[in-house]
C-alpha cells in the first residue's frame, strides 16, 4: 500500500534538512530585509514599514518553529491554523501595504508571494494552496481597491496573481520531495537496522552456549535457543520476569540468593565499552524447570542499553562432560590409591610370607586363598574399569541370541552357592529373553553379589521373574541395609558408592550398577531400584522377551 510521505516521515531529518536550508540563506535574508527596512524608515519612508518587516520576519520564524516541532514530535501536535493564522495576517498586512503605497507600483505583492513560499514549506498541500489561492486573488483585491484593474496594470496583475499562487504550489512540491527523501533515507537506515538486527538474532540463536539479555530492571529480554533447552523453559514463559526467578542458579550448598546472582551482581557494574564479558562463575548449577541440577558456568556482564542506562548480558555453559571428567578423575584416583592397593599390598604381604617359607600347612594354604581373592578382586576391578571405558567410547557391542532365563539365573547363583546358601529363586521355566548371555550374566552377578555383600550373612535374596508385555521383569530382593532415597537415583552413575560407613568398609568401584545398567540399555530393557534403609533392596531388571524370527 502506498504510504503517504508524511505518514512516515522522520521529524528528525526532515528539522535537518530545513535546517540546513533556513540557516546559511534565512539569517543573512531576515538581517538584510531588516536594515533595509531601517534603512527606508530613515531615508523617511513610513515607520510601519519596520512593523511591516518585524512582522513578516516573525511569521516566518514562527512558522518554521511550529513546523520543527511538529515534525520532531511526528505527530501533529499544533493545529495547522497556528502557522497559517499568522500567514494569513501577514498576507493582508502586505495587502493594506501594498493599498496604501501606491498598489500594483507598491510592489509589494512581491511579500506576498515570500508569504505564500512560506506557507508552501510549512504547511501540507491544501492549506499551502488554500493560502496560494488568497494570495493570488489578494493581488487582484490590490488591484481593484488601486483602481489599477485595467489593461495597462494586466500583466502585472496576471503575472503576479500567477506567481503567487505557483510559489505556494512549488514551496509545497520541495517541502515534499525533502519529506521523501528523508523517509526514504529512513527507510533505507531502518532497513540496514533490520538486516543487522536479523544477523545478531542468527548468531545469538545459532550459539551452542546460553545466552540471555535483560533489560536496565533485570527482565529477561532476550533468551536463545541452547537456553531454552538447557533450562526447559521457552522465551515467551520467561520473558519480561526477573532474570534471577527464571535463570535459577544454584552452589553446592543450596539455591543462590537473588543479591548472589551472577546477573544480579553484574547490573550494579559499569559498562564499559569493548570490555570482555566477565570472568565465568565456575561450580554453579542451573536448576532447571524439573529441578534437575546441571553444572554450569556463568559469565555476566553490564550490557548498554537506551542512554546511560545498561541491562545484563550473560552466557551459560554447560560443563556437565568437563565435570563429570574431572569427578571422574578423582574417582579414579581414589580408586587406584584405595581399593587398587589394598588388594596389592595384601597379595604382596602374604605372598612374601610365602616365599619365605616361614609358614607351612594349612596356614600357607589359607594365605594362598588370600592371594588368591585379592588377585580376583583386583582382576575384577581392572576388567570394570576396562568395561566402563568401552561404555563410554560407545563401543558396547551385544551378540544376542536366546537366552532361557531360568538356566541364566541358576548358573549365576551356583556361583554364589560357597558364598551363601539363602539365595531363593522362583523363574517360571519357559521365559526366554533376546540378549548376549554372557553380558546378562554379569549383570546378575553384580545385583546378587551386591545382595550379598550389602545384607547380614545369610539373610534372605529372593530372585523371581515374569513376563510384562513384551518384557521379562525379573527381581533381585534382599533385605540388607538398603540405600537413602537421595542416592537411589545415582547409584546408576559411575563410581558412585554410598557415604554409609557399611558400604564404605566393603571393597567397591562404584562402577558395577553402572555397568549393569548400560548393558540392560543396550538390550532395550532397563534397571530400576526401590529401597528403603534398613529393611533392604528390590531391583528390577527389564528385558525383551524373545521372539522367534
Ligand atoms: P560397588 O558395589 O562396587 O560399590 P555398585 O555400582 O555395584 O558398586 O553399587 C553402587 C552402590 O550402590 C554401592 O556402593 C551401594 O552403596 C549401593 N548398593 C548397590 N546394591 C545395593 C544393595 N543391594 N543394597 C544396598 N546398597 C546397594
Amino acid at each position: 500500500m502506498a504510504q503517504s510521505p508524511e505518514s512516515k516521515n522522520d521529524g528528525l531529518e526532515i528539522e535537518r534538512l530545513f535546517g540546513a536550508a533556513i540557516k546559511p540563506w534565512g539569517i543573512p535574508t531576515f538581517i538584510g530585509a531588516f536594515g533595509a527596512g531601517i534603512f527606508a524608515w530613515l531615508a523617511g519612508a513610513d515607520p510601519w514599514i519596520l512593523v511591516l518587516i518585524v512582522f513578516g520576519i516573525a511569521t516566518v520564524l514562527l512558522g518554521s518553529q511550529a513546523l520543527r516541532v511538529n515534525m520532531a514530535r511526528r505527530g501533529r501536535i499544533f493545529s495547522p491554523w497556528l502557522i497559517a493564522i499568522p500567514i494569513i495576517s501577514a498576507q493582508l498586512l502586505a495587502t493594506g501595504f501594498a493599498i496604501s503605497y501606491g498598489g500594483m507600483e507598491g510592489g509589494l505583492w512581491f511579500a506576498l508571494t515570500m508569504i505564500s513560499t512560506v506557507a508552501g514549506q510549512s504547511l501540507d498541500k491544501k492549506w499551502a494552496l488554500g493560502i496560494g489561492a488568497l494570495g493570488a486573488l489578494l493581488v487582484i483585491a490590490i488591484a481593484l481597491l488601486t483602481d489599477q484593474f485595467d489593461i495597462s496594470h494586466g500583466p502585472a496583475i496576471f503575472a503576479g496573481s500567477v506567481y503567487v499562487f505557483t510559489m505556494a504550489g512549488l514551496a509545497n512540491h520541495q517541502r515534499t520531495a525533502a519529506i521523501t527523501l528523508a523517509d526514504s533515507t529512513n527507510r533505507d537506515r531502518i532497513q540496514n537496522l533490520e538486516t543487522h538486527n536479523q544477523q545478531v538474532e542468527a548468531i545469538i540463536g545459532a550459539l551452542q552456549e546460553g545466552l540471555v539479555t535483560t533489560d536496565f530492571e533485570g527482565r529477561v529480554e532476550r533468551w536463545n535457543k541452547a537456553l531454552e533447552t538447557l533450562a526447559g523453559r521457552r522465551l515467551d514463559e520467561v520473558e519480561g520476569k526477573q532474570i534471577h526467578k527464571v535463570l535459577r542458579l544454584a552452589k553446592k550448598d543450596g539455591e543462590l540468593e537473588e543479591a548472589e546472582h551472577p546477573c544480579v551482581r553484574a547490573r550494579s557494574g559499569r559498562f564499559v565499552a569493548g570490555s570482555p564479558i566477565g570472568e565465568p562463575e565456575r561450580d554453579l548449577f542451573l536448576i532447571t524447570d524439573d529441578e534437575i541440577l546441571i553444572p554450569v558456568t556463568v559469565s555476566a556482564a553490564p550490557f548498554p542499553r537506551d542512554h546511560d542506562q545498561h541491562g545484563v548480558v550473560a552466557v551459560i555453559t554447560d560443563v556437565s562432560r568437563e565435570r563429570g571428567i574431572s569427578e571422574m578423575r578423582d574417582a579414579l584416583i581414589s580408586l587406584v590409591s584405595h581399593e587398587l592397593r589394598t588388594p596389592l599390598t595384601l597379595t604382596m604381604g602374604f605372598a612374601d610370607l610365602l616365599a619365605d617359607g616361614a609358614v607351612q600347612g594349612e596356614e600357607a594354604r589359607e594365605y594362598a586363598i588370600q592371594i588368591r581373592d585379592s588377585t580376583a578382586r583386583l582382576a575384577t576391578m581392572i576388567e570394570d574399569l576396562l568395561t566402563t571405558a568401552v561404555i563410554e567410547a560407545g563401543e558396547l557391542k551385544l551378540v544376542t541370541e536366546r537366552v532361557v532365563l531360568d538356566e541364566l539365573i541358576n548358573t549365576v547363583v551356583e556361583r554364589f552357592s560357597a558364598s551363601t546358601s539363602s539365595i531363593e529363586t522362583t523363574i517360571p521355566s519357559g521365559i526366554s529373553v533376546s540378549g548376549d548371555a554372557e553380558k546378562l550374566e554379569h549383570v546378575f552377578s553384580n545385583l546378587i553379589g551386591n545382595s550379598i555383600k550389602y545384607s547380614p550373612e545369610n539373610s534372605p535374596i529372593r530372585i523371581s521373574a515374569r513376563v510384562d508385555a513384551d518384557e521379562a521383569v525379573i527381581s533381585v530382593k534382599d533385605e540388607g541395609i538398603g540405600i537413602e532415597p537421595e542416592l537411589q537415583s545415582h547409584i546408576f552413575e559411575r563410581f558412585t558408592r554410598s557415604p554409609d560407613e557399611n558400604v564404605q568398609r566393603l571393597p567397591g568401584t562404584g562402577l558395577g550398577l553402572f555397568i549393569a545398567s548400560e548393558i540392560a540399555k543396550a538390550h532395550g530393557g532397563s534397571i530400576t531400584v526401590t529401597s528403603s534403609p534398613g529393611s533392604g533392596s528390590t531391583f528390577e531388571v527389564r528385558l525383551p522377551i524373545w521372539h522367534q524370527a
